[in-house]
């Protein structure tokens, strides 16, 4: 029961108290995982703090409503990116209001969403739900979606497992059924120095590097001409690849000992998510390292996995996705290019969809901010949640 001297936060409001908290994903996201536990406590809302080993993040995972029924996870990631070396007109934590729009870091990715959930808290916990509704928060999301998992883990153990989940990440509130899985590699290649008028005592890292991109692009080439069978993405229905970034070499009359690139695949949902990596390994073993060795005893090629998400396997017809379409008035579903949590719940037999306030758009950029109706749409579509579980 709430007592009368509570204190209740307006979506917006809220959207302001998270924003404040810098929980850039390097930093502890506990101050605020406690102020959300604090604040669904004083409506009679237990919560479940989950920690990491280092005890400095927290998953946090809270149940509204019977246990015996299934229920629906409102899902979302409580980190944000870091701000440096961004260009900033104001303070990013600070939610600053101009005209139709507020800006700060997280208002978009993905905290106003996290935000609206936990200000209609207390109007869940009022409604008389037929079946719960469970707010699942979780960290390290922007690092490769390395919290959630075991929150996830609780949620599937449950007696009764949630018949659907629905993840907050900027969807401007359309229904997103379907994402691709991202996958980031970096490679370093060693080769030899030498003088570069002696190329028969040098490895050159560099050239191997080339090789090794000018593979990827054919292979972009091929999946590009393959397309998608399945027919589930509007746009960009391939698996896709790209190399962001390369370093290497010393001077121009050295060959270059090492060389590093990071590159990355998003591929179908559905699809063999290793096809690539495992052709990437192979062509690098057997094609370019014999080369390399030839002339270097010590050169390598090394691969390691930055980041890895889950695509998102387009569910149609799932309850997820009904329930979704329903709440936002949505006529159908339609897909997005970015990775997500997703993924993981429906991997554990949760059917998930995405949808949440806020454009991708601005995502990750200087002076990310959200349109204040995002925020309306997501406070009625929750509104519209609130009478699906209890109808009148
Ligand atoms: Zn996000």
């Amino acid at each position: 029961m709430a007592k009368a001297n509570v204190t209740r936060y307006q979506p917006i409001a809220m959207i302001e108290r998270f924003i404040a908290f810098d929980t850039t994903s390097r930093n502890s996201n506990l101050p605020l995982i406690h102020f959300v536990q604090d604040y669904l406590s004083q409506f009679g809302i237990k919560s479940d703090v989950i920690t990491d080993k280092s005890g400095q993040k927290a998953n946090l995972l809270a149940r509204i409503g019977p246990a015996d029924k299934p229920g629906i996870v409102l899902s979302g990631h409580t980190d944000t990116v870091p701000v440096e070396d961004q260009n900033w007109s104001t303070d990013p934590f600070k939610l600053i209001k101009n005209g139709g729009r507020l800006y700060g870091r997280g208002t978009s990715d993905m905290k106003s969403f996290l935000a609206i959930c936990t200000a209609l808290a207390p109007e869940f916990a009022e409604a008389k739900l037929s079946a719960p509704v469970y707010l699942a928060m979780s960290y390290d999301e922007e690092l490769g979606c390395l919290g959630v998992p075991s929150m996830i883990a609780k949620l599937a153990e449950l007696p009764v497992k949630p018949a659907a989940c629905i993840v907050g990440e900027p969807s401007e509130m359309q229904v997103l059924m379907a994402h691709k899985g991202v996958n980031v590699f970096e490679t370093t290649i060693t080769g030899r120095e030498a003088h570069s008028s002696q190329t028969d005592q040098g490895a050159s890292a560099i050239a191997a590097a080339a090789e090794l991109i000018s593979f990827l692009n054919r292979l972009a080439d091929e999946m590009r001409e393959r397309g998608d069978p399945t027919k589930v993405f509007e746009r960009d229905g391939y698996t896709s690849i790209n190399v962001g970034l390369i370093q290497g070499g010393t001077a121009l009359n050295i060959i270059p000992r090492t060389c590093k690139f990071v590159w990355e695949y998003r591929h179908l949902p559905g699809t063999d998510g290793k096809e690539i990596i495992t052709r990437f390994r192979q062509f690098s073993e057997t094609e370019i390292l014999p080369k390399l060795k030839a002339k270097a005893d010590d050169a390598a090629i090394e691969t390691t996995t930055v980041i890895h998400y889950e695509g998102l396997r387009p569910e149609p017809g799932s309850f997820a996705e009904a329930l979704a379409l329903k709440c936002s008035g949505m006529a159908r579903p339609t897909t997005a290019a970015f990775g997500t949590e997703a993924g993981l719940f429906q991997d554990v037999g949760i059917p998930t969809v995405v949808c949440g306030p806020g454009s991708i758009a601005q995502a990750h950029r200087p002076d990310e901010f959200i349109e204040k109706t995002q925020v309306e749409q997501c406070t009625q579509f929750l509104r519209r949640l609130i009478q699906e579980l209890a109808p009148a």
